[in-house]
């Protein structure tokens, strides 16, 4: 579909009303951050302050306005409010323009500003709690698919191909990077962020988006423990629910490696161990418990660079194909 809407004499009203839209939309994902980690609601109840309770009427419950207004206190507690709530906000504004910048008025901009509003959440919530919570991507990956349909079946094709490329892809590399390492390597949550991207941005920009994570991840995670001792933010893993307390000796049923095993019953566990082996998230300790896993110094949230190398290759893709060669900025998929 490639029909262009020029809102022409309306237009600056039609922009400040996507920005407007956009700091509404993140002081919504600022609820979506602060409780999907926590399992809660983000309907009900409403707003209210975290240290004291109080609850906020709809003056201080404006973006960024109502922070400024109150200088950044609760109104019932005089506790500061984190600059966090103001920084959602406007970052979600601004990429919306961006999009707009990227896009003009056409049907591209719409699945755009769904994974602006998918990305900015998933990456707060990875550097505070170091988890990709799958409320949010997988409805995501099903999003990137259907919103490809008003583009085409050729469209949906390449989204669900990205999805499925990404994901497997990544299994891979976590599932090898564990058997090598004998620790998990990849958060097991990356692969259905990658996934969600493939799903958006089609699988030509799987391996772009690999390599600017990795780029970017690496040169600040470098940078940042040279400065401060500490790659990544320090986080704060919840206490293990019991129920997924697994018994170790159930991955290891399925081990394809084990001596001893027919031909035929490696033959498919192999395939089935590559996809489905349950990964434990921390080595085994002694006594066979898994230790309650605590970001070291030098482990880093690999989500938000994934985020941050999608969305560079989505709103960037050209400026970033006309400063590459063309051979390698198609391989990075920033040729469009
Ligand atoms: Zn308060």
């Amino acid at each position: 579909m490639t029909f262009t809407y020029a809102p022409g004499w309306a237009e600056p009203l039609f922009v400040l009303f996507l920005f407007v839209l956009g700091l509404c939309f993140g002081s919504f994902l600022n609820v979506v951050i602060a409780r999907v980690p926590e399992g809660l609601s983000i309907v009900r109840p409403g707003s209210r302050c975290p240290k004291c309770g109080h609850v906020l009427s709809w003056y201080e419950n404006i973006p960024v306005l109502s922070w400024l207004g109150l200088r950044g206190k609760c109104r019932g507690c005089g506790m500061p409010i984190s600059p966090r709530y103001v920084l959602v906000e406007l970052l979600t504004g601004l990429l919306f323009l961006a999009c707009l910048k990227r896009f003009d008025w056409t049907y591209a901009l719409v699945p755009a500003l769904v994974l602006v509003f998918l990305l900015v959440p998933l990456t707060f919530i990875d550097l505070e709690h170091w988890i990709l919570p799958f409320s949010l991507t997988l409805p995501g990956i099903a999003a990137g698919v259907l919103l490809a349909i008003p583009q085409g079946a050729d469209a949906v094709g390449q989204a669900a191909l990205g999805a499925a490329v990404g994901f497997l892809s990544f299994r891979l590399m976590e599932y090898v990077g564990w058997r090598a390492f004998k620790r998990e390597a990849l958060g097991g949550g990356d692969k259905f962020l990658v996934a969600l991207l493939g799903a958006f941005l089609g699988w030509q920009s799987l391996l772009g988006i690999l390599f600017f994570a990795s780029l970017q991840g690496s040169i600040v995670g470098v940078t940042l423990l040279a400065l401060t001792g500490r790659a990544g933010p320090r986080g704060a893993p919840e206490a293990e629910a019991p129920d997924e307390a697994e018994e170790p000796e159930s991955t290891m049923t399925w081990d394809f490696t084990k001596p001893g095993l027919p031909l035929w019953k490696r033959a498919v566990l192999v395939p089935w161990c590559l996809l489905f082996q349950p990964i434990p998230d921390s080595p085994l300790d002694e006594t066979g418990e898994e230790e309650e896993w605590v970001p070291g110094p030098t482990n880093i949230p690999f989500g938000p660079w994934l985020a941050l190398a999608g969305l560079e290759l989505m709103l960037l893709g050209p400026v970033i194909a006309h400063v590459l060669p063309p051979e390698v900025a198609m391989m990075l998929g920033a040729s469009r």
